[in-house]
């Protein structure tokens, strides 16, 4: 009997062990992550982006504008799902949601959503600041080992400091709650999807690897400072959790990538040509996908 007791404490504390071992360590911003791609891989995220051609930046160079980059997403009401406590994130499995990428080569292509998880402060960095948080939506290409995630920032200075009813939606720190409705198609019809950044990159937390199109919607949306106080309090103010820092991996080298930006062009009526012929032939082809 003794020995099946002390088996069972032995195996009890490997499996603590292995928990505490997988849960992702930001005490350094992921500098001394070594699994897979972190420390070796040259086409890391996140990054910082020079939101202009005219930004004075080391990586302003390899800025290029492409006004035929468009995006389309489908993502509906979420209601009844869950707020998974992730330790280093919250996290919303949901799969009724489909993102479609025009991208700088002509190239078209379809992903489907898996899940949205939030990182405070932002991960990516607009000239060299952070806004105050960055939801990631994780959508998975439907037959290759592709990702395509669409970054969203929130900042209470750049959004007037008022409350986002998306961010309430999400119930994070209330006591009881089992399942929530999110207004997702409110988020989703908010952003200026003419105002966006498309880059390859990597998966933020280890093992790093190298199979994301990364979307980035320069239109920080609001959000109140109590909104990210309860983030922050969780994160970047407890210092049991990373001595200080938030959730949000330090930014990677652009090294030899180009960043694709789309500029808001509008014509007399408040519309290009091309978003309303790209919008009809992407609205085609996610009736074919039902
Ligand atoms: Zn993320």
């Amino acid at each position: 009997m003794m020995r099946i007791i002390t088996i069972a404490t032995i195996w009890g504390f490997i499996c603590i062990v292995n928990q505490v071992k997988s849960i992702t360590n930001y005490k350094e911003g992921g500098e001394n992550w070594t699994e897979g791609w972190c420390a070796v891989g040259k086409k890391q995220s996140p990054i910082d982006i020079p939101t202009s051609l005219g930004s004075f930046t080391v990586n302003s160079v390899r800025l290029v504008e492409n006004q035929k980059l468009e995006l389309i997403l489908t993502d509906s009401v979420m209601s009844q799902v869950v707020v998974e406590d992730l330790i280093t994130t919250y996290e919303v499995p949901f799969t009724d949601g489909f993102l479609a990428l025009w991208d700088e080569n002509d190239y078209l292509d379809t992903y489907k959503l898996v899940q949205f998880h939030v990182h405070a402060p932002s991960e990516h960095t607009f000239d060299g600041r952070h806004y105050d948080l960055e939801i990631h939506f994780v959508h998975k290409h439907q037959t290759r080992d592709r990702l395509a995630v669409l970054s969203v920032p929130f900042d209470v200075e750049k959004g007037g400091n008022q409350a986002n009813d998306f961010i309430s939606s999400l119930k994070i720190g209330e006591k009881n709650v089992q399942n929530v409705t999110i207004p997702t198609m409110n988020l989703v019809k908010k952003l200026n999807k003419n105002k966006i950044f498309h880059y390859d990159g990597s998966l933020t937390t280890p093992p790093c690897n190298e199979t994301v199109e990364w979307i980035v919607v320069n239109d920080p949306q609001p959000i109140s400072s109590a909104q990210v106080k309860v983030f922050n309090d969780r994160w970047m103010n407890n210092q049991t959790f990373a001595n200080g820092h938030g959730n949000n991996r330090i930014v990677q080298s652009l090294n030899q990538r180009y960043i694709y930006m789309k500029q808001e062009v509008k014509s007399s009526l408040g519309i290009s040509c091309f978003s309303i012929s790209m919008t009809f032939i992407l609205m085609g082809i996610f009736v074919m996908f039902y």
